[in-house]
């Protein structure tokens, strides 16, 4: 099979085949897919070779997601710490005792199983908030969800406890490089893949230009890592909060839903790159904005959490 896939000149399939053999993780190799999609593209779109070598990226990545979707790893984490962040969310610690460093990229997930739930409803994906810092532990924020099949049951979850999780996937990541500023747009827990990311680009000096947090709520005691971040846009001038809430009384800052937010701050319409992690209502809603300012698919990066 690898050489009939040399020979027809299919190398990305070789090496696929390869690394299901020899067990390289294949997020590893996902995110390396995801990188070279990226970079092909932004390279020169109307070069046709490269919409070529980008096409043929995406389709390794969904080859790889479809035809051998990965398997769940069935690592076992520890709870080493549980932070009661605002009424309803909590930050979980986890360490994976077995394993020196948890790899991952900034803005993936990882999936939490339940045994003790059916089959085929006990998996739910949590964007990991910490930002990768090559040892075994990691962070996520959960909502409470009180009619909730996963939720409630990840609150009954006490320090010391035990979780099973899959190794860390999607596709929801940065490139590499990027030359026009950023706008990280979120409601909720949906700020966990952004922390992890700023987090990640601001300590490591990655992009000069400016990036922008909108980060909606309903109130402020809604607000997750409010004083992070607030200390991180002191630090770091490129770096912009801007918390909006929605039901605040006595509230000096933006007022009422994120997408007036970024409207008002691109309504000249420059180059930009946008990326929206939240609920589909609010997802939707942003897509269908961002295309009526003139952006375009390759502009604008959702991450939905249902
Ligand atoms: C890639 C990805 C990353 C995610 N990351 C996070 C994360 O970092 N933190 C996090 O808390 N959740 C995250 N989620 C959502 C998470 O996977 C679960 O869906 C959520 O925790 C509810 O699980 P449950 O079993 O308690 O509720 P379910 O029984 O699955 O919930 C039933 C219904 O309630 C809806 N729902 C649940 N909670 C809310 C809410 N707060 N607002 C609006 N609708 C809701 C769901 O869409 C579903 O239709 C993510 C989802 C995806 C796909």
């Amino acid at each position: 099979m690898l050489s009939l896939l040399f020979a027809m000149g299919e190398t990305h399939y070789a090496i696929f085949y390869i690394v299901q053999f020899t067990e390289i993780s294949k997020t590893h190799l996902i995110s390396i897919a995801h990188k070279g999609f990226i970079k092909g593209y932004k390279a020169d779109d109307r070069n046709l070779w490269q919409i070529g070598k980008c096409m043929k990226g995406a389709f390794f990545v969904a080859f790889i997601n479809c035809v051998f979707p990965c398997n769940f790893a069935a690592m076992q984490a520890v709870i080493r710490n549980i932070i009661q962040e605002t009424p309803s969310v909590r930050r979980l610690e986890l360490v994976f005792s077995d394993l020196t460093i948890f790899e991952f990229q900034a803005g993936q997930f990882v999936v939490i199983r339940f045994g003790e739930l059916p089959e085929g409803n006990n998996e739910r994906s949590y964007s990991i908030s910490s930002a990768p810092e090559h040892s075994n532990r990691i962070e996520i924020c959960v909502v409470l969800n009180p009619g909730g099949a996963l939720t409630p049951l990840l609150w009954n979850k006490s320090v010391g406890d035990t979780l099973e999780i899959s190794e860390a996937k999607g596709t929801f990541c940065l490139p590499e490089k990027c030359d026009t500023e950023i706008a990280f747009i979120c409601t909720g827990t949906g700020v966990a893949p952004f922390r992890s990311m700023l987090h990640y680009l601001l300590y490591n000096q990655k992009y000069a230009q400016k990036l922008y947090l909108i980060f909606g709520n309903r109130t402020k005691k809604d607000i997750l890592y409010e004083q992070e971040f607030e200390a991180l846009a002191k630090e770091f001038p490129n770096f912009y909060f801007i918390p909006v809430l929605s039901r605040q009384e006595n509230w000096d800052g933006e007022k009422g839903y994120v997408h007036e937010v970024y409207e008002s701050i691109f309504s000249d319409k420059r180059d930009a790159r946008f990326y929206v992690c939240g609920w589909q209502a609010m997802c939707t809603e942003a897509r269908q904005r961002l295309k009526a300012m003139g952006y375009n698919r390759r502009q604008y990066f959702f991450e939905e959490y249902g």
